[in-house]
């Protein structure tokens, strides 16, 4: 597989096409983002970390099976990944209070919900990500009933997994955000899965182990990022 020019240039990651047109090389960069790109940081070693965790969670959602993006990793800052044309959601699975939620609703985080709950947000950054429902994205032509019945099958499918998954290695799965996109064969699970993209809370401690750590300001994300590798290392060998 052959790197071609730069597609793309995103938050914490860079886009190359590839001289296979359904499939494209990413690359993972040591950049932070929180509160929409206000708050910004390069941080040594994140790119790889995620890429590591991303690809290893993407192994483990095509055992269970979930339609992805996730084609191969390449080295620690690289992977490929099957194009796909992404639909404008970030959609939000919750199985704790925490973070938005708590604030609109004053629930304190940490208090369980009786069962997952979905949000949807338009991604759109000059409207600052607002959160819609089904109607919105109907009328806003985001995407069809049939295409919200299949985002919604994935996204609770990727909680069972995950909320499985990271039970093993001693961790919490809170809440998470995933995106979709579009192919000739369907909608696939996108982007990546990382710390940066859940809440992961340490089962005995409480412990943060995810970006909360930055954007909170709550220490360094380096050696929290790599405990979560370090798990995931050991229950897949
Ligand atoms: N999230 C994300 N990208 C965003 C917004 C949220 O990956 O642009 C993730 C976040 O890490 C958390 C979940 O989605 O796991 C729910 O986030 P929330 O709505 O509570 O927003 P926040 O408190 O992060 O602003």
């Amino acid at each position: 597989m052959e790197k071609l020019e730069l597609l793309y240039e995103g938050k914490a990651k860079k886009l190359y096409r590839t001289d296979n047109p359904d499939i494209l090389w990413v690359e993972y960069l040591n950049q932070a983002t929180a509160l929409n790109g206000v708050k910004k940081d390069a941080i040594q070693g994140k790119g790889q970390l995620n890429n590591q965790i991303t690809s290893r969670i993407f192994d483990e959602l095509n055992k269970n099976n979930i339609p992805n993006h996730f084609q191969e990793i390449l080295s620690e800052t690289e992977q490929l990944i099957k194009k796909v044309d992404i639909i404008p959601l970030e959609v939000v699975v919750r199985n704790v209070a925490a973070g938005s939620f708590s604030k609109r609703l004053a629930i304190p985080e940490g208090t369980p919900l009786n069962f997952p709950i979905l949000e949807f947000y338009f991604k759109e950054d000059a409207l600052d990500d607002p959160m819609i429902n089904d109607d919105h994205v109907l009328v806003l032509d985001i995407a069809t009933q049939e295409e919200i019945d299949q985002i919604k099958t994935i996204a609770f499918a990727v909680n069972k997994a995950l909320l499985n998954l990271f039970k093993n290695i001693g961790i919490q799965l809170i809440d998470f955000k995933i995106e979709v996109g579009r192919t000739e064969d369907g909608i696939l699970l996108a982007d990546e899965i990382s710390p940066d993209t859940c809440r992961l809370w340490d089962i005995d401690s409480g412990e943060h182990l995810d970006k909360d750590i930055y954007r909170r300001d709550l220490g360094d994300l380096v050696p929290v990022y790599q405990e979560v590798l370090d798990r995931l290392e050991k229950i897949s060998q």
